[in-house]
């Protein structure tokens, strides 16, 4: 088939549920990608920033075809080596002193939620069951994490999802305060939020959802799953702001694009969780952790997130000058290599402008243009990109 038969019949087989696809991708290097035609992209997307190194990364490459011939998959009836290492690496590096493996982000938000409920059951109120979650906020598809999603669209056509779960406006210290009362178990929140428009909470807002969450004696699950793995320049994003979550939840890079989700905990909420109580048939398995645990040795590797803040201050600087060149910039936002350019018109105009020019971006809601390369990216991947970008701009005059 041609590029076109082929898009017809994702046309004719595929739900709709993805809309058109103009791009057939065929293979990628680093942060290019090429696509059936032989045309090339610079990739600032990334797989929705989960390519943390890359396309075809020569370790995760070994990675697999190492132990793809041993073993693939087990089921958690039984243990195996790559799981156990990736588990220890995982708490060695954080707050967490458990883990829980899953298979995506939705449903590593889907354990937590019921791992806050588990330790929540019959303490200190008998119907302490209730979760908050904030404005803007995006935490997944299924019906747990789609009820503290905050965006209508992606909830409302669904009702009923899973009750009990409670909105405030995001950075909103006195909502909070009114919000997060003694009914409340869990308080979910992205440090740098990702659909919602690449906005960050502020260090006093986090702080003041930790106190509140003492107060009450609610976890704090931090939705590490976009803004994790070192994309903001430090491992976990709410590290620069110096705050203790009881619960961590963490996806897209981890697998370097396999799909794995992680559910980091303390000892305390873990001491409620006894066998039986939640499980995956194939999450954690031999074959997935075996290639995260080649993506997370990197990730967390002190002078790999030095490269990641580096080249982070490097591309906000140069969006910034951006925003100087063009009136159609409104605000540039985020942190390290995870950000936002506001525009005053369509990010999805801007974002085909850049296809066109061989750039992909993506967006977060109507007018944000979200930028999630690679973190292997170098100075002059970013010069490129904002180069490509500057003219794809001019689709708002
Ligand atoms: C992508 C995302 C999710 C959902 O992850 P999936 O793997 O798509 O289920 C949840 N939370 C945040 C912050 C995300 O960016």
């Amino acid at each position: 088939m041609n590029t076109q038969q082929l898009i017809a019949a994702a046309e004719h087989y595929f739900v709709p549920n993805y809309g058109t696809r103009q791009l057939v991708l065929d293979h990628g290097r680093g942060a290019e990608v090429w696509d059936t035609e032989g045309r090339r992209y610079l990739d600032f997307v990334a797989g929705i920033a989960v390519n943390a190194l890359g396309h075809a990364d020569p370790a995760i490459t070994a990675a697999l075809i190492e132990q793809a011939p041993k073993l693939v998959h087990t089921s958690n009836l039984y243990l195996t080596v790559p799981g156990i290492e990736l588990a220890k690496l995982l708490v060695e590096t954080s707050f967490a002193d458990k883990v829980f493996f899953a298979n995506s982000g939705t449903e590593a938000v889907e354990g937590a939620f019921k791992f806050a409920r588990k330790a929540s059951y019959g303490q200190h109120l008998p119907d302490k069951t209730t979760i908050v979650a904030f404005e803007g906020s995006f935490h997944g598809r299924t019906m747990g994490a789609v009820a503290a999603t905050a965006r209508e669209k992606y909830r409302l056509p669904f009702m009923p999802v899973m009750p009990g779960v409670r909105f405030a406006p995001y950075n909103d210290l006195a909502a909070a305060e009114a919000a997060i009362t003694d009914d409340v178990c869990a308080v979910i929140v992205e440090p740098i939020q990702g659909e919602g428009g690449i906005n960050s909470a502020s260090d006093a807002f986090l702080h003041k959802l930790r106190e509140l969450c003492d107060r009450v004696h609610a976890y704090l699950i931090v939705d590490e799953i976009q803004a994790g793995g070192g994309r903001s320049g430090v491992l976990w994003s709410y590290q620069a702001n110096g705050v203790r979550p009881d619960i961590l939840v963490a996806a897209k890079p981890l697998g370097g694009g396999l799909p794995i989700g992680a559910i980091l905990i303390t000892d305390q909420v873990a001491s409620f969780i006894h066998a039986g109580d939640h499980g995956s048939t194939f999450a954690g398995g031999p074959l997935v952790c075996a290639v995260a645990l080649t993506v997370f040795r990197k990730l967390s590797d002190p002078q790999f997130l030095a490269h990641v803040r580096e080249v982070g201050a490097y591309l906000g600087q140069r969006l910034g000058e951006l925003q100087g060149l063009h009136g159609k910039v409104v605000e540039v936002r985020g942190r390290g290599l995870m950000r936002g350019v506001q525009v005053a018109g369509s990010a999805a105009a801007v974002r085909d402008a850049a296809q066109e020019d061989g750039l992909l971006v993506a967006t977060a809601g109507d007018d944000v243009i979200r930028l999630v390369p690679p973190l292997i990216i170098e100075r002059h991947d970013v010069d490129e990109a904002v180069s490509i970008l500057r003219h794809a701009l001019e689709v708002l005059d």
